[in-house]
């Protein structure tokens, strides 16, 4: 049987897809038009939050958050290691401190017993925030992460680029979507190819607080605005006024059609990704592969379906010779030589550092198929039985 390599992660394009686009370009807005109003309209439905800004990618979107809490050089604010390293930078771009708190060794996500230790150890204040990830599609419980936040005087930016569609059931058994702005003060998405939704480069931030959502628009595009009731002087029409030190982060309108189109089959994306993680969880059952933890309140959204092996190298090179091409996510994010230069070295995070030298990302996308996926667990028993 001859196979396309077959990738961890990759986007899923239709010609409805195709349609939406091309119908774009032949409008009279390629950027700053309807279709951006559109796509934030639609988004904010979907995770059900009140709020939407689109912006041109998840790293932009973050540093955004982190601007709009207002994070200011030397603050403290508290990420995981095991997320990409956009989720620590956006500190970094605010000349804020990073701190690291270790992974809970079964969900992955930040040990929140281990933040509470923390801060904990401190005088209230010494934090000003937290960055929580929802690592490969695991929404965090925002609920227990909020109550703690209050305690401690701490905002919340949830980077929830691996979860859209993904929801945990809090202590009233109501199903938080992840997004929603519930519990968070802010969340944001990536629409990067190997995300859920792909826009090429694109991300999202949610939010139910009308203040930050107006801060951060008005960042997103230079801090100009010309809404009359907002200015200072007016001159007339044409006037505008720079309020603030903001940026170009805007999404275009090429890239929201995409998106609109793209967030029609949202929902069966994430139903497709559940089903194959099902299918792996079954062919793994006996054998000496770790599958992922799942609590039984919470939907993953599985953007990633990370396994633990004992000798990960020799099976990410078995795999790679059969054209089949694994991933290792991530390495953690302290020990990068960049936050190294800060003090942080081997040793600092057990578990994370422990994580990393097992883990590995199968192949897991929605058009992966069946004849793909036995083929890939074909190769994974023929390497575990040898
Ligand atoms: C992809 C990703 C980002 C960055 O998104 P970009 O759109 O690539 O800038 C940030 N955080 C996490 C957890 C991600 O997976």
């Amino acid at each position: 049987m001859v196979m396309r390599p077959i990738s961890y992660g990759r986007q899923y394009i239709s010609q409805e897809d195709i349609d939406a686009v091309v119908e774009t370009l032949q409008s009279d807005f390629l950027t700053q038009g309807p279709k951006v109003k559109e796509f934030e309209e639609r988004f904010a439905e979907y995770v059900g939050s009140k709020y939407a800004i689109a912006v041109s990618n998840g790293t932009a979107a973050l540093h955004l958050c982190t601007m709009a809490m207002n994070v200011q050089k030397g603050d403290k604010v508290i990420t995981t290691p095991l997320t990409f390293a956009a989720s620590a930078n956006c500190i970094r771009y605010c000349d804020g401190e990073v701190d690291f708190v270790d992974i809970d060794p079964h969900t992955y996500l930040m040990d929140l017993d281990k933040l509470e230790e923390k801060l904990a150890s401190v005088p209230v204040g010494t934090y000003k925030g937290v960055i929580p990830v929802d690592f490969a599609g695991y929404p965090i419980n925002v609920e227990r992460l909020r109550s703690i936040a209050n305690k401690y005087k701490l905002w919340i930016i949830e980077d929830a680029c691996h979860a859209p569609g993904g929801y945990f059931e809090d202590s009233q058994k109501v199903q938080q979507k992840c997004g929603n702005g519930a519990y968070a003060d802010l969340h944001i998405f990536s629409f990067h190819p190997v995300k859920h939704i792909a826009t090429g480069e694109g991300g999202m931030i949610t939010t139910n607080n009308k203040e930050l959502y107006e801060k951060i628009c008005l960042l997103r595009t230079h801090g100009i605005t010309k809404d009359p009731e907002l200015l200072n002087e007016n001159h007339g029409g044409w006037y505008y006024e720079m309020q603030e030190l903001g940026y170009n982060y805007r999404l275009s309108d090429i890239q929201a059609a995409l998106g609109v189109s793209q967030l029609e089959r949202a929902n069966e994306g994430v139903r497709k990704r559940n089903e194959i993680a099902l299918k792996y969880n079954e062919a793994f059952k006996e054998s000496k592969i770790t599958t992922p933890f799942v609590h039984d309140n919470t939907l993953h959204a599985y953007h990633l379906y990370v396994i633990q092996i004992e000798d990960r190298k020799g099976l990410y090179n078995h795999l790679r010779e059969n054209n089949i091409f694994s991933q290792v996510l991530y390495s953690p994010v302290h020990l990068q030589p960049y936050y190294k230069k800060f003090g942080w070295k081997k040793g600092d995070l057990p578990v994370v550092e422990k994580y990393y030298e097992n883990c590995l990302a199968l192949p897991m996308f929605p058009t992966l198929s069946i004849d793909e996926q036995n083929y890939v667990i074909e190769k994974i028993k023929e390497f575990i039985d040898e």
